[in-house]
């Protein structure tokens, strides 16, 4: 099997190899289409991970219970401005700074590309203003 997917990394996580892990202890082939990882700090990677589906279910089991979050790609989160009051609740659950507060507008920007999918955003936004889309 094949997939694309997006690897979070908590900051505890960052320093530890898991992709050699994945690719040495679980015989699976992992092309990374995007890496933000820096140390002691959290970490996105979007990667194609291909392999026999029990090490693909084995590795991916053996990253997450040492707390790598992990996303399938297909899902994209949108941000619905017209519906946005710029309130600031997603900007403290957002894991990534995805969604932060221009402190001199007092407007909330979107970056689409740290965005990891986690679909906090959805759950605290009063006004709706944040979708999945597939
Ligand atoms: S889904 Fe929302 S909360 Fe999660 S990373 Fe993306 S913007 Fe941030
Ligand atoms: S929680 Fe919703 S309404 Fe509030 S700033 Fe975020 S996207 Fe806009």
């Amino acid at each position: 099997m094949k997939e694309k997917m997006v690897l979070y990394f908590p900051s505890t996580t960052t320093e530890q190899p898991f992709i050699y892990y994945l690719i040495k202890d679980f015989n699976l082939l992992i092309n990374i289409m995007k890496a933000n990882i820096n140390p002691r700090k959290e970490g996105r990677m979007v990667v194609e991970i291909s392999g026999e589906q029990a090490d693909f279910a084995a590795g991916l089991e053996f990253i997450q219970a040492r707390g790598v979050k992990v996303f399938p790609l297909e899902q994209e989160i949108v941000w619905l401005e017209e519906r946005c009051t710029h309130c600031g609740a997603c900007t403290v659950i957002c894991p990534v700074d995805a969604l932060e507060l221009d402190r001199e507008t007092m407007k909330i920007n979107f970056s689409g590309e740290k965005c990891v999918v986690c679909e906090h955003c959805i759950k605290t936004c009063p006004a709706r203003a944040m979708e999945a889309r597939y």
